[in-house]
């Protein structure tokens, strides 16, 4: 990190600002041109507050020269991580495929799509209990009853399941869910991301809808500093000025994120669209990125769906998808994961 003083700043508020900074651990490097007079900040900044240094008065400007996340920094961990979902592998040339529905409506409704998904080719079964939606009068999920139901599709699928958390409050239902989802609108939800930093179980985090990719990494590493390094990231889509997807998939954001973590890269191509035709050009275009894996969302009956029926692919569809997701996970290098 890089302090540029005020050209009016004093030697005594200089003083003071060094006697701050070396209280704090932090050794300093000073250079003192004719145009400006800069402090080169050495050691472990990550703890700074950047902008109560901004505040101080005898500073113009902070700049930093190195990123604020450490755990889930590609600098500090070369290699790519590989997430142990119990058994099923992600990250490292691991390419896992996670489907289901949207929300879990019925035993019957999980039941066969589980067993579709499972058997084009899906490692791990997804599905919302507690729904984050919009409208207070939507479908809320079918709660701690659809927690039940997916564990029951698991017994006979023998497959990892992923659903997401919306509360703190909440944590003990989940014990024995394999993967907690956190949802787009919970990226930034602190205390959720503390407190499952505090577990041992790997967590799907999916970025905010309109959160920068260090803001989305900042969020991993909430959840990595708690010791929690089990985590992968999964772009969903985001907000952008177009109005004809219900969200803009950021591929860019698959090398990006490869670039500044280690941590496996999800893409969902279903909430990314919001329509099931773009579903499989939108999966492809994520193999072809680099990513890790995908989420896809499945229904048996789309058009009665209780939540995001417009772009949930149906089995026969999916199928289809898993084909050229088969033929092409391996000449980008990767493995499909089998269950
Ligand atoms: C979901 O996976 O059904 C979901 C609500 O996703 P997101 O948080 O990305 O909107
Ligand atoms: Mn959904």
């Amino acid at each position: 990190m890089i302090v540029i003083l005020k050209e009016t700043a004093c030697e005594q508020q200089i003083q003071a600002l060094r006697n701050t900074l070396t209280a704090q651990g932090i050794k300093l490097h000073e250079s003192k041109g004719e145009q400006s007079h800069i402090i080169g900040l050495i050691g472990d900044t990550k703890s700074l507050d950047i902008d109560s240094l901004r505040a101080d008065p005898a500073v113009e400007d902070v700049r930093r020269v190195s990123e604020p996340y450490k755990k889930a920094n590609r600098k500090f961990h070369p290699a790519d991580s590989v997430v142990d979902c119990s058994g099923v592998l992600v990250g490292g040339g691991h390419f896992a495929v996670m489907a289901g529905p949207c929300s879990v409506e019925s035993e019957a409704q999980i039941t066969e799509v589980a067993n579709a998904v499972k058997a084009s080719g899906a490692a791990i079964l997804r599905g919302g209990a507690f729904k984050p939606r919009t409208s207070p009068y939507s479908f809320q999920g079918l709660r701690a009853d659809g927690l039940e139901l997916l564990r029951h599709a698991r017994t006979q699928t023998k497959q990892p399941i992923v659903t997401e958390i919306m509360n703190t409050e909440h944590l003990h239902l989940f014990e024995d869910v394999d993967i907690i989802q956190v949802g787009a609108r919970n990226m930034q939800n602190f205390e959720l991301l503390k407190e499952l930093g505090k577990i041992d179980k790997p967590i799907l985090l999916k970025r905010g809808l309109s959160a920068t990719l260090e803001e989305f990494v900042m969020s991993a590493e909430y959840i990595m500093a708690g010791g929690n390094e089990k985590v992968m990231l999964c772009e969903r889509g985001i907000r952008t000025f177009e109005t004809s997807m219900r969200n803009t998939l950021d591929i860019s954001a698959v090398p990006m994120l490869k670039k500044m973590s280690h941590l496996p890269v999800i893409i969902d191509p279903s909430h990314a669209a919001g329509l099931s035709w773009m579903v499989e050009p939108l999966a492809m275009a994520a193999i072809a990125a680099g990513a890790d894996g995908l989420m896809i969302e499945v229904h048996n009956d789309p058009a009665h769906a209780l939540s995001d029926g417009a772009q949930s692919l149906t089995p026969a569809q999916f199928d289809e998808l898993m084909k050229k997701v088969t033929t092409l996970v391996p000449i980008f290098g990767k493995t499909l994961e089998t269950l």
